[in-house]
Protein backbone atom coordinates (compact mmCIF):
# COMPACT_ATOMS: atom_id res chain seq x y z
CA UNK A 1 0.00 0.00 0.00
CA UNK A 2 1.51 3.51 -1.05
CA UNK A 3 1.09 5.80 2.46
CA UNK A 4 -0.30 8.90 1.86
CA UNK A 5 2.69 11.29 2.62
CA UNK A 6 2.55 13.75 5.78
CA UNK A 7 2.26 17.50 4.25
CA UNK A 8 2.56 20.95 6.28
CA UNK A 9 1.37 22.29 7.84
CA UNK A 10 1.43 18.85 10.27
CA UNK A 11 3.49 19.29 13.45
CA UNK A 12 6.03 16.98 13.67
CA UNK A 13 7.51 15.73 16.99
CA UNK A 14 11.38 15.74 18.17
CA UNK A 15 12.54 13.53 21.41
CA UNK A 16 15.23 15.41 22.24
CA UNK A 17 16.46 19.08 22.13
CA UNK A 18 19.68 19.05 21.01
CA UNK A 19 21.26 20.75 18.32
CA UNK A 20 20.35 17.67 16.00
CA UNK A 21 17.10 18.81 16.84
CA UNK A 22 16.81 22.37 16.37
CA UNK A 23 18.59 21.86 12.47
CA UNK A 24 15.92 19.87 12.25
CA UNK A 25 13.20 22.16 13.34
CA UNK A 26 15.13 24.84 11.38
CA UNK A 27 14.23 23.01 7.57
CA UNK A 28 11.25 21.58 9.38
CA UNK A 29 10.19 25.10 9.84
CA UNK A 30 11.29 26.30 7.00
CA UNK A 31 8.93 23.80 5.11
CA UNK A 32 6.01 24.47 6.86
CA UNK A 33 5.51 22.39 9.05
CA UNK A 34 4.94 23.05 12.88
CA UNK A 35 7.09 21.14 15.15
CA UNK A 36 6.65 20.20 19.36
CA UNK A 37 9.94 19.25 20.91
CA UNK A 38 9.75 17.16 24.17
CA UNK A 39 12.85 18.06 26.37
CA UNK A 40 14.10 17.98 30.22
CA UNK A 41 15.77 21.32 29.70
CA UNK A 42 13.94 24.76 30.01
CA UNK A 43 16.03 26.02 27.82
CA UNK A 44 17.80 23.84 24.71
CA UNK A 45 18.83 24.42 21.64
CA UNK A 46 15.86 22.56 19.61
CA UNK A 47 13.33 23.93 22.26
CA UNK A 48 14.20 27.52 22.00
CA UNK A 49 12.97 27.60 18.34
CA UNK A 50 10.65 24.85 18.26
CA UNK A 51 6.86 25.96 17.47
CA UNK A 52 5.90 24.24 21.33
CA UNK A 53 8.10 22.86 23.95
CA UNK A 54 6.99 20.06 26.11
CA UNK A 55 9.54 20.24 29.70
CA UNK A 56 9.10 16.90 30.79
CA UNK A 57 11.93 13.46 30.81
CA UNK A 58 12.25 11.69 28.22
CA UNK A 59 9.98 8.56 29.87
CA UNK A 60 7.11 11.19 31.28
CA UNK A 61 3.92 9.37 29.90
CA UNK A 62 1.66 11.87 30.25
CA UNK A 63 3.84 13.89 28.60
CA UNK A 64 4.48 11.23 25.49
CA UNK A 65 0.98 10.50 25.35
CA UNK A 66 0.65 14.99 24.80
CA UNK A 67 3.57 14.36 22.31
CA UNK A 68 1.75 11.61 20.35
CA UNK A 69 -1.97 13.27 20.34
CA UNK A 70 -0.47 16.45 19.07
CA UNK A 71 2.19 14.82 16.18
CA UNK A 72 1.11 13.06 12.91
CA UNK A 73 5.00 12.12 13.29
CA UNK A 74 7.94 11.55 15.45
CA UNK A 75 11.43 11.33 15.43
CA UNK A 76 14.46 11.47 17.49
CA UNK A 77 17.99 13.27 17.53
CA UNK A 78 20.02 11.34 19.85
CA UNK A 79 20.62 7.36 20.49
CA UNK A 80 20.24 7.37 24.39
CA UNK A 81 16.23 8.85 23.61
CA UNK A 82 14.66 5.73 25.42
CA UNK A 83 14.09 2.92 22.90
CA UNK A 84 10.98 2.04 25.13
CA UNK A 85 9.40 5.80 24.74
CA UNK A 86 9.96 5.40 20.65
CA UNK A 87 8.02 2.17 21.11
CA UNK A 88 5.23 3.76 23.12
CA UNK A 89 4.71 6.14 21.16
CA UNK A 90 4.61 3.81 17.99
CA UNK A 91 1.34 2.18 19.20
CA UNK A 92 0.29 5.81 18.99
CA UNK A 93 1.98 7.49 15.88
CA UNK A 94 4.40 6.97 13.19
CA UNK A 95 7.91 7.05 14.87
CA UNK A 96 10.86 6.72 12.20
CA UNK A 97 13.28 5.53 13.06
CA UNK A 98 12.05 2.36 14.79
CA UNK A 99 12.17 2.01 18.52
CA UNK A 100 14.32 -1.43 17.35
CA UNK A 101 16.82 0.17 15.26
CA UNK A 102 17.38 2.99 17.95
CA UNK A 103 17.56 0.64 20.74
CA UNK A 104 20.55 -1.36 18.43
CA UNK A 105 22.42 1.38 17.75
CA UNK A 106 22.24 2.71 21.46
CA UNK A 107 24.60 -0.44 23.11
CA UNK A 108 27.36 -1.41 21.18
CA UNK A 109 27.20 -4.84 22.11
CA UNK A 110 23.98 -5.32 20.46
CA UNK A 111 25.25 -3.24 17.46
CA UNK A 112 28.68 -5.04 17.28
CA UNK A 113 26.73 -8.27 17.11
CA UNK A 114 24.70 -7.63 14.55
CA UNK A 115 26.99 -6.08 12.05
CA UNK A 116 28.68 -9.45 12.85
CA UNK A 117 26.27 -11.71 12.54
CA UNK A 118 24.80 -9.92 9.35
CA UNK A 119 28.05 -10.09 7.47
CA UNK A 120 29.21 -6.23 7.80
CA UNK A 121 32.81 -6.20 8.24
CA UNK A 122 33.78 -5.16 11.73
CA UNK A 123 37.02 -5.63 13.76
CA UNK A 124 38.25 -7.98 16.40
CA UNK A 125 36.28 -7.14 19.66
CA UNK A 126 34.69 -9.22 22.39
CA UNK A 127 31.59 -8.86 24.69
CA UNK A 128 32.52 -7.89 28.39
CA UNK A 129 29.21 -8.90 30.61
CA UNK A 130 27.58 -11.20 32.99
CA UNK A 131 28.28 -14.06 30.93
CA UNK A 132 31.36 -13.28 29.39
CA UNK A 133 33.70 -12.07 32.20
CA UNK A 134 36.75 -10.76 31.57
CA UNK A 135 39.78 -12.54 31.42
CA UNK A 136 37.99 -15.21 29.63
CA UNK A 137 36.29 -13.09 27.08
CA UNK A 138 39.72 -11.44 26.21
CA UNK A 139 41.28 -14.62 25.74
CA UNK A 140 42.02 -13.85 21.55
CA UNK A 141 41.59 -10.09 21.72
CA UNK A 142 45.62 -8.70 21.21
CA UNK A 143 46.44 -5.43 23.31
CA UNK A 144 46.85 -2.75 23.10
CA UNK A 145 42.97 -2.32 23.22
CA UNK A 146 40.15 0.08 23.68
CA UNK A 147 37.70 -0.42 26.40
CA UNK A 148 34.51 0.94 25.49
CA UNK A 149 31.21 1.01 27.68
CA UNK A 150 28.25 -0.80 25.93
CA UNK A 151 25.89 2.14 26.62
CA UNK A 152 25.69 5.74 27.28
CA UNK A 153 29.38 6.71 25.35
CA UNK A 154 29.86 9.25 23.50
CA UNK A 155 32.20 11.39 22.13
CA UNK A 156 35.58 9.65 23.54
CA UNK A 157 33.48 9.18 26.43
CA UNK A 158 33.36 5.63 28.25
CA UNK A 159 36.26 4.57 26.15
CA UNK A 160 40.04 3.99 27.69
CA UNK A 161 43.19 2.24 25.88
CA UNK A 162 44.24 -0.30 27.73
CA UNK A 163 48.06 -1.87 26.99
CA UNK A 164 46.96 -5.43 29.03
CA UNK A 165 44.64 -7.19 30.16
CA UNK A 166 45.25 -6.39 33.90
CA UNK A 167 44.88 -2.72 32.44
CA UNK A 168 41.32 -4.04 31.14
CA UNK A 169 40.81 -5.34 34.40
CA UNK A 170 40.97 -2.46 36.62
CA UNK A 171 39.01 0.01 34.16
CA UNK A 172 36.24 -2.42 34.40
CA UNK A 173 36.17 -2.18 38.40
CA UNK A 174 36.58 1.58 37.89
CA UNK A 175 33.56 1.48 35.73
CA UNK A 176 31.82 -0.99 38.28
CA UNK A 177 32.07 -3.87 36.39
CA UNK A 178 29.70 -1.91 33.24
CA UNK A 179 28.61 -3.92 30.42
CA UNK A 180 31.70 -2.99 27.80
CA UNK A 181 32.90 -4.20 24.59
CA UNK A 182 36.82 -4.79 24.31
CA UNK A 183 38.08 -3.82 20.73
CA UNK A 184 41.45 -4.01 19.11
CA UNK A 185 43.38 -1.03 18.96
CA UNK A 186 43.56 -0.50 14.86
CA UNK A 187 45.54 0.90 12.79
CA UNK A 188 43.92 3.48 11.01
CA UNK A 189 44.83 5.25 7.95
CA UNK A 190 41.57 7.54 7.93
CA UNK A 191 38.15 7.44 8.92
CA UNK A 192 34.96 8.14 6.79
CA UNK A 193 31.64 8.22 7.69
CA UNK A 194 28.48 7.77 5.14
CA UNK A 195 24.80 9.54 5.69
CA UNK A 196 22.17 8.77 4.14
CA UNK A 197 18.51 8.61 4.06
CA UNK A 198 15.96 5.73 3.44
CA UNK A 199 12.51 6.24 2.40
CA UNK A 200 8.94 4.83 3.75
CA UNK A 201 9.15 3.18 0.37
CA UNK A 202 12.72 1.95 0.40
CA UNK A 203 14.03 4.60 -1.42
CA UNK A 204 17.55 5.57 -0.42
CA UNK A 205 19.88 8.46 -0.98
CA UNK A 206 23.38 8.56 0.22
CA UNK A 207 25.07 11.72 0.77
CA UNK A 208 28.55 12.01 -0.37
CA UNK A 209 31.34 10.65 1.83
CA UNK A 210 33.09 12.48 4.68
CA UNK A 211 36.33 12.21 5.70
CA UNK A 212 36.70 12.75 9.17
CA UNK A 213 39.44 14.02 11.72
CA UNK A 214 39.05 13.74 15.66
CA UNK A 215 40.48 15.53 18.43
CA UNK A 216 40.51 13.73 21.50
CA UNK A 217 37.60 11.56 20.46
CA UNK A 218 35.03 14.25 19.26
CA UNK A 219 35.42 14.79 15.71
CA UNK A 220 37.24 18.66 14.77
CA UNK A 221 36.93 18.48 11.16
CA UNK A 222 35.19 16.76 8.22
CA UNK A 223 36.14 16.95 4.75
CA UNK A 224 34.45 16.17 1.68
CA UNK A 225 34.31 14.38 -0.65
CA UNK A 226 36.75 12.64 1.38
CA UNK A 227 40.43 12.10 0.30
CA UNK A 228 39.73 8.33 -0.27
CA UNK A 229 40.34 5.91 -3.14
CA UNK A 230 37.27 5.77 -5.43
CA UNK A 231 37.05 1.85 -4.50
CA UNK A 232 36.61 3.10 -1.29
CA UNK A 233 34.03 5.28 -1.44
CA UNK A 234 31.70 3.25 -3.44
CA UNK A 235 32.21 0.46 -0.98
CA UNK A 236 31.29 2.89 1.93
CA UNK A 237 28.77 3.65 0.25
CA UNK A 238 27.14 -0.02 -0.92
CA UNK A 239 28.15 -1.17 2.72
CA UNK A 240 25.87 1.34 4.44
CA UNK A 241 22.42 0.95 1.86
CA UNK A 242 22.58 -2.94 2.38
CA UNK A 243 22.78 -2.22 6.53
CA UNK A 244 19.88 0.63 6.06
CA UNK A 245 18.29 -2.07 4.21
CA UNK A 246 18.70 -5.20 6.69
CA UNK A 247 17.48 -2.85 9.59
CA UNK A 248 14.42 -1.79 7.64
CA UNK A 249 15.51 1.60 8.56
CA UNK A 250 13.60 4.70 8.17
CA UNK A 251 15.19 7.86 8.32
CA UNK A 252 18.37 9.46 8.34
CA UNK A 253 20.71 7.07 9.06
CA UNK A 254 25.04 7.96 9.69
CA UNK A 255 27.77 4.66 9.20
CA UNK A 256 31.37 5.25 10.35
CA UNK A 257 33.72 3.54 9.09
CA UNK A 258 37.49 3.25 9.91
CA UNK A 259 39.62 2.94 6.98
CA UNK A 260 43.25 0.52 7.78
CA UNK A 261 46.29 0.90 6.73
CA UNK A 262 45.63 -1.54 4.30
CA UNK A 263 42.59 -0.17 3.05
CA UNK A 264 40.16 -2.73 4.72
CA UNK A 265 37.17 -1.02 5.67
CA UNK A 266 35.45 -1.58 8.84
CA UNK A 267 32.49 -0.57 10.04
CA UNK A 268 32.81 1.60 13.89
CA UNK A 269 29.57 2.40 14.62
CA UNK A 270 25.95 3.77 13.36
CA UNK A 271 24.01 6.55 14.89
CA UNK A 272 19.73 6.20 13.92
CA UNK A 273 19.92 10.31 13.40
CA UNK A 274 21.99 13.22 11.15
CA UNK A 275 25.26 13.28 12.25
CA UNK A 276 27.51 15.52 13.05
CA UNK A 277 29.81 14.63 10.16
CA UNK A 278 26.96 15.30 7.92
CA UNK A 279 26.63 19.11 8.76
CA UNK A 280 27.90 19.63 5.47
CA UNK A 281 24.69 19.14 3.70
CA UNK A 282 23.38 22.06 5.37
CA UNK A 283 25.08 24.55 2.92
CA UNK A 284 26.98 22.02 0.23
CA UNK A 285 24.45 20.00 -0.68
CA UNK A 286 21.06 20.12 -2.76
CA UNK A 287 19.38 18.89 -0.01
CA UNK A 288 20.76 18.95 3.99
CA UNK A 289 20.85 15.75 5.71
CA UNK A 290 17.75 17.23 7.96
CA UNK A 291 15.43 18.10 5.24
CA UNK A 292 16.08 14.33 4.35
CA UNK A 293 15.12 13.76 7.79
CA UNK A 294 11.48 15.53 7.27
CA UNK A 295 11.42 14.00 3.49
CA UNK A 296 11.48 10.23 5.61
CA UNK A 297 9.61 11.30 8.76
CA UNK A 298 6.48 12.15 6.57
CA UNK A 299 6.94 9.48 3.51
CA UNK A 300 7.42 12.08 1.24
CA UNK A 301 10.54 11.12 -1.75
CA UNK A 302 13.58 11.72 -0.84
CA UNK A 303 15.53 15.02 -2.46
CA UNK A 304 18.93 15.11 -4.20
CA UNK A 305 21.67 14.35 -2.06
CA UNK A 306 24.39 15.78 -4.26
CA UNK A 307 27.04 17.89 -3.67
CA UNK A 308 27.22 21.17 -5.33
CA UNK A 309 30.66 22.50 -3.70
CA UNK A 310 33.76 20.64 -2.21
CA UNK A 311 33.47 21.77 1.41
CA UNK A 312 35.33 21.55 5.16
CA UNK A 313 33.17 21.43 7.92
CA UNK A 314 34.78 22.69 11.37
CA UNK A 315 33.27 21.52 14.92
CA UNK A 316 33.29 24.63 17.61
CA UNK A 317 33.80 23.45 21.18
CA UNK A 318 33.40 25.50 23.93
CA UNK A 319 37.33 25.69 24.95
CA UNK A 320 36.86 28.08 22.10
CA UNK A 321 34.68 30.84 24.24
CA UNK A 322 37.69 29.86 26.91
CA UNK A 323 38.25 34.20 26.41
CA UNK A 324 34.26 35.13 25.98
CA UNK A 325 32.79 35.06 23.32
CA UNK A 326 34.64 34.68 19.94
CA UNK A 327 35.55 37.05 16.94
CA UNK A 328 33.47 35.66 14.59
CA UNK A 329 34.47 38.12 11.98
CA UNK A 330 37.26 35.64 11.75
CA UNK A 331 34.53 33.58 10.11
CA UNK A 332 32.13 35.90 8.59
CA UNK A 333 34.68 37.85 6.81
CA UNK A 334 35.21 34.73 4.09
CA UNK A 335 32.28 34.51 1.46
CA UNK A 336 32.91 31.37 1.13
CA UNK A 337 32.13 30.24 4.97
CA UNK A 338 28.48 29.88 6.42
CA UNK A 339 28.22 30.30 10.48
CA UNK A 340 26.31 28.41 12.67
CA UNK A 341 25.77 28.53 16.63
CA UNK A 342 23.18 26.42 17.97
CA UNK A 343 22.11 28.82 21.05
CA UNK A 344 23.99 26.98 24.20
CA UNK A 345 23.85 29.09 27.09
CA UNK A 346 26.73 27.95 28.59
CA UNK A 347 30.62 27.06 26.65
CA UNK A 348 31.93 23.74 28.81
CA UNK A 349 35.21 22.37 27.19
CA UNK A 350 34.58 19.90 24.44
CA UNK A 351 31.05 21.00 24.28
CA UNK A 352 29.83 20.91 20.97
CA UNK A 353 28.32 24.53 20.71
CA UNK A 354 28.41 24.98 16.95
CA UNK A 355 30.17 24.25 13.61
CA UNK A 356 31.24 26.25 10.81
CA UNK A 357 31.70 25.04 6.72
CA UNK A 358 34.24 26.82 3.83
CA UNK A 359 33.04 25.93 0.64
CA UNK A 360 35.82 25.91 -2.30
CA UNK A 361 36.28 24.91 -5.85
CA UNK A 362 38.29 22.96 -4.68
CA UNK A 363 38.99 20.67 -1.10
CA UNK A 364 42.86 22.50 -0.92
CA UNK A 365 41.47 26.25 -1.36
CA UNK A 366 38.56 25.41 1.52
CA UNK A 367 40.99 23.44 3.43
CA UNK A 368 43.41 26.44 3.26
CA UNK A 369 40.47 28.76 4.18
CA UNK A 370 38.98 26.72 6.84
CA UNK A 371 42.60 26.09 8.41
CA UNK A 372 43.38 29.91 8.64
CA UNK A 373 40.25 30.63 10.21
CA UNK A 374 40.71 27.58 13.22
CA UNK A 375 44.18 29.30 13.55
CA UNK A 376 42.27 32.95 13.60
CA UNK A 377 39.89 31.28 16.67
CA UNK A 378 42.88 29.69 18.28
CA UNK A 379 41.58 25.88 17.46
CA UNK A 380 44.83 23.67 17.96
P1 LIG B 1 33.84 5.87 18.90
O1 LIG B 1 33.16 6.60 20.01
O2 LIG B 1 33.73 4.40 19.00
O3 LIG B 1 33.44 6.40 17.55
O4 LIG B 1 35.41 6.24 19.04
C1 LIG B 1 35.88 7.57 18.98
C2 LIG B 1 37.17 7.62 18.19
O5 LIG B 1 38.18 6.81 18.82
C3 LIG B 1 37.06 7.05 16.79
O6 LIG B 1 36.54 8.01 15.90
C4 LIG B 1 38.51 6.68 16.52
O7 LIG B 1 39.27 7.83 16.18
C5 LIG B 1 38.99 6.16 17.84
N1 LIG B 1 38.77 4.69 17.92
C6 LIG B 1 37.65 4.08 18.34
N2 LIG B 1 37.76 2.74 18.29
C7 LIG B 1 38.98 2.48 17.81
C8 LIG B 1 39.71 1.26 17.54
N3 LIG B 1 39.17 0.07 17.76
N4 LIG B 1 40.97 1.39 17.06
C9 LIG B 1 41.55 2.60 16.87
N5 LIG B 1 40.92 3.78 17.11
C10 LIG B 1 39.66 3.72 17.58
Amino acid sequence: MIEKPILPPATLGMLGGGQLGRMFAVAARTMGYRVLVLEPDVHSPAGDIADEHITAAYEDGAALGKLAHSCKAITTEFENAPADSLRTLSGQCIVRPSGANVAIAQDRIQEKTFLRDNGFPVGPFAIIDNNHPLPTAAQGIRFPALMKTARFGYDGKGQAKVAALTDAQSIHAQWKQADCVLEEFLPLKSEVSVVLARGADGQTAAFPIAENQHRNGILDISIVPARVAPGIAEQAKTLAIRLAERLNYIGVLAVEFFVLRDDTLLINEIAPRPHNSGHFTIDACRTSQFEQQVRALCGLPLGDASLHSPVVMVNLLGDVWANGEPEWDFVLRHAGAKLHLYGKREARPGRKMGHFTVMGTTIETALAVALQIKKDLGIP
